[in-house]
């Protein structure tokens, strides 16, 4: 889409609203500290799988297409396919879902209470909405669906 197509001005609106509740998440007086132990993006470890709203793939696989790909990387069965097995490190740290803010994880602080999070929650689904989306999907369909869509 050109830079001035009225979708795609509408789609960076909506964009910037996600970035907008990830730094607001990020300011809550709420002690969080990720230390980068990966766990969490090894589905077979915790049981769980991120699922992502329509804005939060499209921001996601944005943010993998600017690594160069094209194409969601190969990945092992139950792990995360943003995380890098060269340097166990998640590819698109800076744009990870809201899941893997908030997620489960003990040694970040635990999982973030339902209530303190429902109107970011609430807001995503909005914008899931807007821009067309069919409700959050699990990380791989969210992405494969946001790359075919760019
Ligand atoms: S998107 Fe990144 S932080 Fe989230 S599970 Fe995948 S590798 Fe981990």
């Amino acid at each position: 889409m050109p830079a001035d197509d009225p979708n795609q001005i509408a789609r960076e609106k909506s964009l910037s609203k996600v970035r907008s509740i990830y730094s607001e998440l990020a300011s809550l007086p709420i002690e969080r500290n990720c230390q980068l132990r990966t766990e969490c993006c090894q589905f077979h470890i915790t049981g769980k799988t991120p699922f992502l709203t329509r804005g939060e793939a499209l921001l996601a696989a944005k943010a993998l297409k600017a690594t160069g790909r094209t194409s969601l990387p190969a990945s092992k069965e139950d792990t995360c396919p943003m995380l890098d097995p060269r340097t166990s490190r998640c590819r698109i740290y800076a744009n990870r879902p809201f899941g893997c803010r908030t997620h489960f994880c003990t040694a970040a602080g635990g999982a973030l209470a339902r209530k303190d999070v429902l109107d970011f929650i609430h807001r995503l689904e909005e914008i899931d909405e807007d821009l067309g989306g069919d409700g959050p999907r699990p990380i791989s369909a969210a992405l494969e669906y946001a790359l075919e869509d760019l």
